[in-house]
């Protein structure tokens, strides 16, 4: 039935078969930490919640059944997806990275992993930089974030996929800004996709986690024996609480896509906006990958306000509905200082290199009435 079925009717029924004890039509929270067994080792599949739960069992088959892959394992948080994986990796092995992925990733691998792992960190949307790289790097994985995180650069996945399958290298993709409803990495050649649910899948800021989602059996039993050993597997309240979030993920996107579209609009012609960068837009330097391998836009935007940290941070605290908060993907608008909050961690001469400088503002557009929004805008540009 899952291959048969689109994601609209996916994200409310997978995971939501009625409890056969009840006939509960949401699941139960099995809030135990522990199972009884009828006899040593005779059990009905489980044995101990950082192993094993219910609850978070229908997650897994949600999640795994939106992003199309046979496996998830569902985390505690998005950078305990990203630990997991990256644990998971035979010492002493590379890692080529995106130049320009999330600052807890880049901080993972700069100041964490660095001790156990080399890591590189490449422009992914150049592709023969990709494929030199892999060439000289010999990597054991390659991780790639599409859209990335605050510029919105976008790599070719089903491209750098062939080039890593060449290659012998994992390839990676976080998918987070896009969810699975406007891109689906696992279909274009991915072996892992990683989503930290924090953001638009549980969508209403409430839940802390993350998941992984692929299709090899041997990735899943390796990465599964880490996640029970270390222990960071999501509780059985949050993996509910996104099991409920889910179900309106389609239906969010949809709206995070359209209020992005109008604001992007009033931003192009907005005499105070230096740059704006969305892959929607047709002078984006990637929009043609954007519009073949994604089949939304989604809801970030970033642009350059005309001057510097002055009339950033002028504009950010005069904003009343878009509250300044690091994360995204929440029903609720947020504006972000990618220097000053979520990319602090990135060492300074990256940053530069890469374009976050102090007069970047990246919006992570909610799903209010976009009048509103523009409105609110407006009187902070003021
Ligand atoms: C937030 C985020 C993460 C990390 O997830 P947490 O749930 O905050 O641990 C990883 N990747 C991307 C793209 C993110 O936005």
């Amino acid at each position: 039935m899952k291959k048969n079925i689109k994601i609209e009717t996916k994200v409310i029924h997978l995971g939501g078969h009625p409890d056969p004890v009840t006939g509960s039509i949401m699941p139960p929270i099995h809030q135990t930490s522990t199972y009884v067994q009828s006899s040593p080792g005779k059990h009905q599949g489980y044995e101990y919640t950082r192993s094993h739960n219910p609850t978070r069992t229908r997650l897994e088959e949600c999640l795994a059944g939106i992003e199309n892959a046979k496996y998830c394992i569902a985390t505690s948080s998005g950078m305990a997806a990203v630990t997991l994986i990256v644990h998971s990796i035979p010492k002493g092995q590379t890692i080529l990275c995106g130049d320009d992925v999330y600052g807890g990733t880049n901080r993972l691998l700069n100041n964490v992993f660095d001790k156990h792992y080399d890591s590189h960190f490449i422009d992914t949307t150049d592709l023969k930089l990709v494929e030199a790289s892999l060439k000289k790097h010999k990597p054991y994985l390659l991780w790639i974030e599409t859209p990335t995180n605050p510029l919105l650069k976008i790599s070719d996945i089903a491209k750098i996929s062939k080039l890593c399958k060449k290659h012998k290298t994992i390839l990676v993709v976080d998918n987070t800004f896009m969810s699975p409803i406007f891109q689906n990495p696992i279909d274009l050649g991915a072996d892992i996709v990683v989503h930290s649910l924090t953001k638009y899948i549980n969508g209403h800021s409430d839940v802390v986690g993350g998941a992984m989602m692929m299709n090899s059996k041997k990735l899943y039993d390796d990465i599964w024996y880490l996640q029970n050993s270390i222990g960071p597997s999501q509780s059985p309240f949050d993996s509910w609480l996104v099991l409920r979030g889910i179900k309106t993920l389609a239906i969010r996107m949809k709206a995070h896509e359209e209020g992005a579209k109008e604001i992007v609009k009033y931003l192009q012609k907005h005499k105070k906006v230096e740059k704006l960068i969305y892959p929607g837009l047709k002078d984006h330097p990637q929009y043609k990958i954007a519009k073949a391998q994604m089949s939304g836009f989604g809801g970030m935007i970033s642009f350059y306000i005309k001057g510097g940290i002055k009339e950033s941070r002028k504009f950010l605290s005069k904003l009343k509905f878009f509250k300044l908060a690091e994360s995204l993907g929440g029903v609720e608008s947020l504006a972000n200082h990618p220097a000053i909050m979520t990319h602090a961690s990135v060492p300074l001469a990256m940053r530069k290199k890469l374009g976050i400088s102090d007069n970047l503002i990246r919006l992570s557009v909610g799903i209010e009435n976009v009048e509103d929004l523009k409105k609110d805008l407006e009187q902070a540009f003021k």
